[in-house]
């Protein structure tokens, strides 16, 4: 996840948007890594890093940027020899204190070198290194993964697994995490499996990936995923699994489907892409509108279109180009720099716009920025009605499992009613998905309310596990009281 950068204690955006990857037993292990960090940068663009063990000693790489940049084949060969690697892709605020929170951690242990990798937020880091300072531990990031590396670090337990079972019992929030020791790489997921990861092969090389895309883009075939609440322990005799932690009714991260893993993943049985199509087709059954054509907002609306169109039985036109060359406008700094972001990233097909009734989708509004420049631009090329439908429920509380989200008062659903939210981006109409609408897309027939299947609580509030670093702050205000970290 992200940090709270040093020296900048009234930062309140958060960051940790992460994905890791480890391969086992595989000669050059590294540029395998790099490959698949490369297939999960949408998970984290602003840095990443490599750790490899060479049979007698580990290796460390951490550069802030594109991995497909930073980490070039022959650097990587060089600089991370071995059969055994871990990475870590990350979000991060930069900065000054960037690079010493970059991913992943490495230690010399007692029981000897660990290295970890993590995706998620652990919502009582702060805390538990506040307890652990007291002790004497000195901290040299402001990550969450470093506050496991030192639990691991102090436990009493012998041996490495225990130490490692020891201190994740400790945490709570969600952690889907890839470790590797001398002699074993292993793979963990959180109790309610909030985050992915999933286990691959190739060619007899066990891999542990966040997304499956990852494992095609070296050619390696999907095993399952890891289950939650799941440790397996990879090493040369084999793979095991253990279920070390207390059993908890799973919460897989619904948002997951909506926007943040790649259309080409298979998250638990279902397609990404697929399931975004079902959602547009929801969203088409629950609030269709009398239009000409359906345009996506590239690329994040483009499959929730492709779905609402067919369902709707309208055309879906690209009436909006997106120029690939700019980062993505969410995670501009400043708001200034959020709104220049828009112009840069988008603009209108008048060919396509001129004359006609629109109905825009896209994933998700956050702040309302993206929706209000797009509806501009959408009505400056000359569409004669703009309608917006929203692939998702609006997000009116901030996530604090790992996706990057600001705080509750920046969020346009919690501080405005839908027809509030329709005069503010200047639409014909606004419509989101129900929540119901939502589970029926991913297969469920409708939101549990006493015992959810997912966490929704971008969606709804509930949180399923305690936030012990926000308890006693006011989350709509102080959100970054929590540690950044994994990502
Ligand atoms: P906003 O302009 O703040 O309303 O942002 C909405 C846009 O950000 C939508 O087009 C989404 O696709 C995208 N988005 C939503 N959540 C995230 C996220 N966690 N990280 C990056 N982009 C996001």
């Amino acid at each position: 996840m992200g940090e709270t950068p040093f020296g900048d204690p009234d930062d309140d955006t958060l960051h940790e948007e992460c994905g890791v990857f480890g391969i086992f037993n595989r000669a050059d292990a590294a540029p395998f890594v790099t490959l698949g960090l490369h297939a999960l940068q949408h998970r984290g663009q602003e840095a990443a890093g490599i750790v490899s063990f060479d049979g007698t000693q580990f290796h460390v790489e951490r550069h802030s940027g594109h991995i497909g940049d930073t980490f070039t084949k022959q650097s990587v060969l060089e600089r991370l020899p071995g059969t055994a690697a871990i990475g870590h892709t990350r979000y991060s605020t930069s900065g000054g204190g960037g690079l010493r929170n970059v991913q992943p951690f490495f230690a010399e242990l007692s029981v000897g070198g660990f290295a970890v990798a993590h995706n998620g937020n652990i919502t009582n880091a702060m805390t538990v290194q506040r307890e652990l300072q007291r002790r004497g531990s000195i901290f040299s990031s402001t990550s969450d993964t470093e506050t496991i590396l030192h639990l691991v670090a102090t436990s009493a337990a012998r041996m490495f697994t225990d130490k490692l079972i020891d201190a994740l019992s400790r945490l709570e929030g969600a952690f889907s995490l890839v470790g590797l020791s001398p002699k074993k790489m292993v793979g963990v997921r959180d109790p309610l499996g909030i985050r992915p990861l999933v286990l691959g092969d190739l060619e007899g090389s066990p891999i542990l990936a966040s997304e499956t895309c990852a494992l095609d883009i070296i050619g390696a075939t999907f095993v399952r995923d890891i289950a939650p609440g799941e440790m397996v322990i990879i090493t040369e005799s084999g793979i095991e699994s253990i279920f070390p932690f207390q059993a908890r009714r799973p919460r897989f991260c619904i948002f997951e489907y909506v926007y943040f893993a790649r259309p080409d993943s298979n998250i638990e049985g279902r397609n990404v892409y697929e399931i975004r199509k079902r959602i547009g087709a929801e969203l088409a059954r629950e609030s269709q509108e009398a239009a000409d054509i359906v345009v996506p907002v590239p690329d994040s609306g483009v499959p929730a279109a492709i779905g609402y169109a067919q369902e709707a039985g309208l055309p879906f036109e690209l009436g909006i180009i997106r120029n690939h060359y700019v980062g993505r406008t969410f995670i501009q700094p400043t708001d200034s720099i959020r709104h220049m972001g828009v112009k840069l990233k988008h603009n209108a097909n008048r060919a396509i716009l001129e004359g006609r009734r629109v109905v825009l989708v896209d994933d998700s509004i956050v702040r309302g920025t993206t929706s209000q420049k797009i509806v501009q631009m959408v009505r400056d090329a000359g569409a004669s009605e703009v309608h917006m439908r929203i692939a998702s429920p609006p997000t009116r509380s901030s996530c604090f499992y790992g996706v990057d989200t600001p705080e509750k008062a920046k969020l346009l659903a919690s501080r405005m009613s839908v027809e509030e939210m329709a005069d503010f981006i200047k639409v014909d109409s606004l419509a989101f998905l129900s929540i119901d609408g939502l589970y029926r897309a991913v297969k469920e027939p409708s939101r549990n309310p006493l015992q959810p299947q997912f966490c929704d609580a971008c969606f709804t509030g509930d949180y399923p596990t305690s936030l012990t670093d926000l308890e006693g702050s006011d989350t709509n205000v102080r959100q970054l009281s929590l540690l950044g970290g994994a990502g």
